[in-house]
């Protein structure tokens, strides 16, 4: 778990428009590191890295943001009952 106020501090220190060119930054990579993975040019190793530092960004991507948690949640219960949904109905299609 990580420190709610090292998170704060964070998004202080780099300010919301690093925090938004790193995020995409980090994304491309996880994009890439997917992509290796795929082709059997990556570890699995390296994906997990790569899901990491975006989680880390797009958790103070959330503070710098100032994305009310109501809001993230009603969002996340939407795209999580959405795409239950979709499993349950049987079809392979995202
Ligand atoms: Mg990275």
């Amino acid at each position: 778990m990580i420190d709610p106020e090292y998170i704060l501090r964070t998004s202080k220190q780099y300010g919301l428009e690093k925090q938004m060119i790193k995020t995409m930054e980090e994304a491309g990579e996880l994009i890439q590191a997917l992509a290796k993975y795929w082709f059997k040019n990556a570890s699995l190793e390296k994906v997990v890295q790569e899901i990491v530092d975006v989680e880390l960004l797009l958790i103070q991507l959330k503070t710098s943001l100032e994305i009310p948690e109501e809001l993230y949640q009603r969002i996340l219960t939407a795209n999580i009952k959405r795409f239950k949904e979709r499993v349950d109905s049987g079809t392979k299609n995202w």
